[in-house]
């Protein structure tokens, strides 16, 4: 399958396909230098393949140490110091082989050096396939935030080999499918129908489930951004839960859960309080926790977590008015809308409900 997204002269396409990397790559990487990107993970499992379709370009290597704590502006300067070195022109291009971590710190490399080389993205979680990898945010941690230092940066073209997700441990999956679901809880009612009936496949990796689910989420991510990429608007319904889920995020100081389990919590947060609100119907909100079961995913905060740590992560202990709080909260459309405005008490009892 392909998905296009539509941004002007910068307008770039999404291959889905099972064996992407295996054959005829060079078709998408016709640069003649070329520098792959890769965890301690992914690399050993897929740089070989690659590069052996690459027999037309100079091809260097660069690989860190798997895991967040590697998005850091050193291990970038790093990548920069590398493509001095071997003299590679802006003409280069730098191709992201692995997760959101390497497809973030890529993307935030390429966009920099020499004020811009080429990217392209080869994702290989889940997450990374229906999320990071399109929509060119990029960027490397700050030790006082996350994502701090980035910039947008489009790819030239997006490679989705399903195969390499035959390698994601099971817990990455259902990170990856959180935000799937997420895609079904904003979307059409449609796709929200169509994981009910197809979890158990998807869950079970069913390879045909499996595309469309990527396909589906790519055109949804695809058209979002092609609407509003610098989000100003609509791009940020693509936060659904992730307000709640930063907030545990914070709590658990990145060691607790994955990003798409706290997402997972946040959903169901965000969705109680569109129910107590009374914008949502209470069928949404366990529709939306049955799926998420199906998914292996958390819905309630880490044992131990309180409303006021919710209060303080989300910035709400400070006299900050609380009506600044931005949230994204579903309607039973299959929708969602941006809302400042909402009851505080609301929110309290959603808190008060949700951690117990
Ligand atoms: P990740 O890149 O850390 O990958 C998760 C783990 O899976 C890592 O240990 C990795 O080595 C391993 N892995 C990756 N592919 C594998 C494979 N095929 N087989 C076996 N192991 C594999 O994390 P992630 O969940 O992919 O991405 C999270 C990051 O993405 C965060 O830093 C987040 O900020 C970022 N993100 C960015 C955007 C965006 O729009 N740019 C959107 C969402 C998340
Ligand atoms: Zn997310």
């Amino acid at each position: 399958a392909q998905v296009n997204v539509a941004l002007g002269e910068r307008s770039y396409t999404i291959d889905i396909a099972p064996g992407l990397i295996r054959a005829d790559l060079a078709r998408y990487l016709p640069q003649s230098e070329i520098l792959l990107v890769s965890d301690s993970n992914v690399g050993p499992l897929y740089l070989d393949a690659i590069q052996a379709q690459l027999g037309h370009a100079r091809v260097l290597r660069y690989q860190f140490e798997a895991g967040e704590a590697s998005k850091r502006l050193d291990v970038v300067e790093a990548i920069w110091s590398l493509l001095m070195a071997e003299r590679f022109s802006r003409k280069c291009v730098l191709v992201a082989v692995g997760g959101g971590v390497v497809g973030d710190m890529t993307g935030f490399a390429a966009a920099c050096y020499q004020r811009g080389a080429g990217f392209v993205q080869i994702p290989t979680t889940l997450l990374a396939q229906v999320d990071s990898s399109v929509g060119g945010k990029t960027a490397v941690n700050h030790p006082q935030g996350k994502n701090m230092i980035g910039a947008f940066y489009q790819p030239l073209s997006v490679l989705v080999d399903t195969e390499t997700l035959d390698s994601l441990p099971a817990r990455q999956w259902s990170a990856g499918m959180a935000e799937v679901i997420k895609y079904g809880a904003l979307g059409s009612l449609d796709f929200l129908g169509w994981l009910e009936h197809n979890m158990a496949a998807l869950m079970a990796r069913d390879a045909v489930a499996v595309a469309e689910a990527i396909r589906v989420s790519c055109q949804m991510k695809a058209d979002i951004v092609a609407d509003d990429e610098r989000e100003t608007g609509r791009r940020a319904l693509l936060n659904l839960g992730h307000t709640f889920g930063h907030a545990i995020e914070a709590h658990e100081q990145y060691r607790g859960l994955l990003h798409g389990e706290a997402v997972a919590v946040g959903m169901v947060m965000a969705t109680r309080l569109s129910v107590a609100l009374g914008w949502d119907a209470p069928d949404n909100l366990d529709r939306l926790v049955a799926l998420l079961r199906a998914g292996e995913l958390p819905v309630e905060p880490p044992p131990g977590m309180t409303p006021a740590d919710f209060m303080h992560h989300m910035g709400l202990d400070k006299k900050v008015d609380a009506g600044q709080l931005r949230l994204v909260l579903p309607k039973p459309t299959g929708s969602a809308v941006i809302s400042a405005d909402f009851d505080p008490q609301a929110l309290a009892r959603t808190l008060a409900d949700s951690c117990r």
